[in-house]
């Protein structure tokens, strides 16, 4: 048997396959294109619900959605603490939780308190079976490997850090970079937390650790082209690609070139999400606002609100609280979501008797439940184990009006080009511990504006259940399926076992 070769798990966030076959025929993309021409490449990967980068990393490297990785958004609410989660949906969103507290739940809690300790990440499956494993800045990072966190070169600008002793370690692959938080060796790669240039630094730290042999499996992060697209749209990312390119380039360069590169490297190319114009900003707290008391951002007193609401680039999170005094309805909250313009779907859980369920604790909930999705006055339930089969394989029963997710069976299998994959996302996305009472996701357009006050209005987004924000390329080179037909429908969550099997190591 030959030696089994290295493998690069390359990442372009919001990559759209349109545009990847664009850069590549306008010639800005000739090694991307060199890997297309080279491996099998399935040009409608599913992505997450909500598609955004916290629950898409997380399914990528878990090879599980958000009800078993338990990474439910960009902004979430915490019912055991009774707060708002913030990854840094943006600078003014940071600003409104508290630098602090946003960078501890970025670097910190989401990968030590906030991922599921039930699920292992492929980083742990591979340390485990003695692969060396690193990793260039990314969300979802955790390992066994112990790292001394270094919070001084983002806080320093920011506030004092002397007053903070943020002293705390993390646990990574075998080698991690993280920008001016964490780096696990020394290379001569300019840190850097700034949009724009973090595809270099990623790549020159591939680059060096390639010089020296030091991975058998590699993440490599590619994370400009996501805010490029956020800020210039997304028909306009030949431009961010091109750079992406480049920087891979740069890396299989010290192979000696692709070739070369491709006789030790088998490679995962693949988008964590799309993205798809959007013109509007939906501001779904104040709106609810009007009829309920809203939780706003480190509140004094969060026992006296009656809704959290969870931004989350074109979908959200909406939780009933517990409270104290006059509760919300929660159809009177599921009615009225279903009039805003913009918003698309309206997603809960409902009983047995068709009540809807409100979700007191932070666990998955409990007993028969149905999903319930309405979109313009239709409604269609479902719940796992029944007759009808979603393209993966799964099996549904499923009630009402299949037009509310533009969707039909045929043969005993439903399907949906709107919104891919729809029921096992849904359920996914509503039944994960932390996620809203309603998950709602927003009409083409329309993004959700964040605790900050901002949207991209004018620009791209992602997030929404919708095949434009959902569907992306996913590229195997030197490994995974002989031909993109091995599997009707592709989705994230295929990745993760892909690259276990690549070592022999069984999924977890
Ligand atoms: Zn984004």
């Amino acid at each position: 048997m030959p030696p089994r070769k290295k493998l690069v798990l390359a990442y372009v966030d919001s990559l759209r396959t349109d545009m990847l076959e664009r850069a590549i025929a306008e010639e800005r993309a000739p090694t991307f294109g060199a890997l297309v021409e080279r491996g099998v490449l399935i040009p409608d990967c599913v992505s997450s619900f909500p598609s955004v980068t916290p629950v898409a990393s997380a399914e990528m490297v878990t090879g599980v959605g958000a009800d078993r990785h338990w990474i439910s958004g960009m902004n979430w609410y915490h019912r055991l603490e009774r707060r708002y989660v913030e990854y840094g949906s943006s600078l003014e969103a940071t600003r409104a939780f508290g630098v602090f507290l946003a960078l501890y739940d970025l670097v910190y809690n989401m990968n030590l308190a906030h991922l599921s300790p039930e699920v292992e990440t492929v980083f742990e499956s591979l340390e485990d079976a003695g692969a060396r494993t690193a990793c260039t800045p990314f969300l979802i990072y955790r390992g066994r490997r112990r790292h001394e966190v270094s919070l001084e070169g983002l806080l320093k600008r920011a506030v004092d850090v002397t007053k903070l002793k943020f002293h705390h370690h993390t646990w990574g692959p075998t080698d991690l970079f993280y920008g001016d938080l964490y780096a696990s060796r020394d290379v001569p790669c300019k840190s850097t937390s700034i949009p724009g240039v973090r595809d270099g630094y990623a790549a020159c730290c591939a680059a060096e650790l390639l010089k020296e042999d030091l991975y058998d499996f590699l993440l490599l992060s590619l994370p400009d082209n996501d805010n490029y697209s956020h800020q210039h749209g997304p028909e306009a990312t030949v431009e961010s690609i091109a750079k992406a390119d480049r920087a891979f380039a740069t890396y299989a360069e010290e192979a000696g070139g692709l070739d070369e590169f491709l006789e030790s490297h088998a490679v995962i190319l693949v988008a964590d999400h799309a993205q798809t114009e959007v013109h509007r900003g939906l501001p779904l707290a104040e709106l609810l606002s009007a009829e309920w008391s809203v939780l706003q951002p480190s509140e004094e007193r969060p026992e006296l609100a009656q809704l959290a609401v969870s931004p989350t680039g074109r979908a959200a999170h909406v939780y009933l609280l517990p409270g104290e005094g006059e509760r919300a309805e929660p159809l009177e909250v599921a009615a009225r979501l279903g009039v805003l313009e913009g918003v698309d779907l309206v997603c809960r859980l409902e009983d047995e008797d068709g009540t809807p369920l409100r979700r007191e604790g932070p666990g998955t909930p409990a007993g028969a439940v149905w999903a319930v999705v309405e979109r313009g006055g239709e409604a269609v339930r479902f719940r796992p184990g029944g007759e009808v089969a979603d393209l993966r394989g799964g099996g549904w029963e499923v009630e009402g009006e299949l037009a509310a997710l533009a969707a039909s069976v045929e043969d005993g299998r439903l399907r949906s080009e709107t919104y891919p994959d729809a029921l096992a996302r849904v359920w996914s996305a509503l039944t994960a511990p932390h996620a809203g009472d309603f998950v709602v996701s927003l009409e083409p357009g329309f993004e959700a504006v964040d605790w900050g006050g901002v949207s991209h209005a004018g620009g791209g987004s992602h997030g929404a259940l919708h095949a434009g924000d959902s569907l992306g390329p996913l590229l195997f080179v030197g490994c995974g399926p002989e031909s993109a037909a091995a599997r009707e429908q592709w989705a994230l969550r295929d990745v993760a076992p892909v690259i276990r099997e690549h070592f022999g190591v069984r999924d977890g």
